[in-house]
């Protein structure tokens, strides 16, 4: 059984950094072993009553073996475990959490909100404030639902894109993440890339026979897409620029490109910014190339950390949804008050300042990465998709899943471990990209630079054989 395992190799590493499994020398852990059993033990029982010990799979840890930490609280840019160990935050809930933990103005929001009732199954006027917001920021987004989360977001985008013109055909890109929706579960980044898994069991072959798997990157391919499909293909769904393969930016014309061909086809373009929407910049990637979808997917930073998310777009589309159309989406908890307050006041402190930030902590941070490294004659290319920003162990830029893949991602276990004895708390994966806030502080920076090069040195002794996965 997969926790089984996950256990087993747990219980055998607790007290052992990477850094020492792989016989390299690190230099004075700075977070206490002693306190790392105390996530260990909550592993443990976490793993009898919850399928491998956590609610989403990369937080296992299991692509990086080791003890995942449980986290007891969080503030700024810090992260304090169960046993009392604080890290420097370099995951920010996997990108929400752009101001830091805890912010004092999403905190007085949430409170007062939830003060007032939790739920009410009726509208309320601050869902409307939050569509207004983003409505705003996106210019081509002119109508806007709120949902729970990313997947359901990008699923009813896709069966509005279905209803909207009566095809059934889509086409997703290799190495895109776009929830665990069943349709798009096919060659999927993220966690599917971590565990390895080609799809999921589960997935009919009636549900992933309508999607056409693409290498991103690849407008030629696109373009056969559409000649061999004619007057079938509802849509091309694309994440804005891809953060679920590590950091890859689209290449110049390529989301222009995705446009005019679906366009020129009679199907639609939904431009998923779950990841990148209020990131990147206030217009999420949007403000960053300028591209139209016609539908347009939002989470992660727009619900402040609580669970929410949208999607929306041209009017005349989203007008096919009910009560005023025949596309059927719903949800008991959508525009749930607290959630909306917490993303409301999310998006309204992130003015110009915050985001000045976010890039230069992000340009800060990716040179650090590339000078210890660099020291270390470890062969990387560090690359960035706006402020998302990613290492990869291969000599030349990675534009596609393929090339990701290729990548050393056996040096990842001993880096992002080394990282972690150090006290900073990158993402678990080599497939991920790293998200900074704008809390980040010279001595958060301090202690990154500290942390890296011992981390470095562990990247440069890894071996293939000495993958922790
Ligand atoms: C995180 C993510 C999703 C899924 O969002 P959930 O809230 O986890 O369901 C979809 N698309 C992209 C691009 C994402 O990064």
């Amino acid at each position: 059984m997969l926790w089984d395992r996950t256990l087993d190799y747990t219980l055998s590493s607790t007290g052992e950094g990477a850094a020492e499994r792989l016989g390299a020398v690190s230099s004075s852990p700075r977070v206490s072993q002693a306190s790392v059993p105390v996530s260990a033990q909550l592993f443990e029982r976490a793993a009898a009553v919850i399928p491998g010990g956590v609610n989403s799979p990369v937080r296992a840890f299991k692509s990086v073996g080791g003890t995942p930490r449980f986290i007891a609280s969080a503030q700024g840019c810090t992260l304090t475990d169960a046993g009392g160990n604080d890290y420097v935050d370099l995951v920010c809930s996997w990108g929400p959490m752009i101001l830091g933990h805890a912010h004092p103005a999403v905190v007085d929001a949430v409170r007062s909100a939830a003060t007032k009732g939790l739920s009410f199954g009726a509208p309320t006027e601050a869902e409307i404030e939050l569509a207004e917001a983003i409505a705003a920021r996106v210019d081509p987004v002119e109508r806007v639902r709120l949902v729970n989360s990313g997947t359901e977001a990008t699923m009813s985008a896709v069966r509005l894109a279905r209803g909207f013109t009566g095809r059934s055909k889509i086409v997703k890109f290799s190495g895109c993440y776009h929830g665990h929706v069943d349709a798009l579960l096919a060659d999927a980044g993220s966690g599917v890339a971590t565990l390895g898994l080609p799809t999921s069991p589960g997935v009919t072959g009636a549900q992933a026979a309508d999607t056409i798997v693409l290498p991103y990157n690849d407008l030629e391919a696109v373009a056969a897409a559409f000649a061999a499909n004619p007057g079938e293909i509802a849509c091309v769904i694309t994440e804005a620029a891809a953060g679920n393969m590590g950091a890859v930016a689209p290449q110049p014309g390529f989301n222009a490109g995705l446009r005019d061909i679906a366009h020129a086809n009679g199907a639609l373009l939904i431009m998923d910014e779950v990841m990148t929407g209020f990131r990147v910049s206030a217009s999420g990637w949007y403000g960053i190339d300028g591209v139209a979808g016609d539908l347009y997917t939002f989470g992660k930073v727009m619900s402040g950390g609580l669970p929410a998310a949208a999607f929306g777009g041209r009017a005349d589309i989203m007008n096919h949804l009910a009560p005023l159309g025949p596309v059927y989406q719903a949800g008991t908890l959508s525009g749930n008050p607290v959630a909306v307050a917490a993303g409301l006041a999310t998006l309204r402190t992130a003015d110009a300042e915050v985001y000045a930030a976010l890039n230069r902590n992000s340009e800060r941070l990716g040179k650090l990465l590339g000078a210890a490294l660099d020291a270390e004659g470890v062969p990387h290319h560090v690359q960035f998709a706006g402020n998302m920003v990613s290492v990869f162990f291969a000599e030349n830029p990675v534009t596609d899943y393929h090339a990701a893949k290729a990548s050393q991602t056996w040096r990842f276990p001993a880096f992002f471990h080394a990282l972690l004895d150090g006290g900073v708390y990158a993402p678990p994966s080599a497939f991920e990209a790293w998200f900074v806030s704008a809390a980040l502080d010279e001595n958060a920076f301090d202690r990154i630079a500290a942390a890296l090069p011992a981390a470095a040195r562990a990247a440069a002794a890894a071996t293939p054989e000495g993958s922790a996965a």
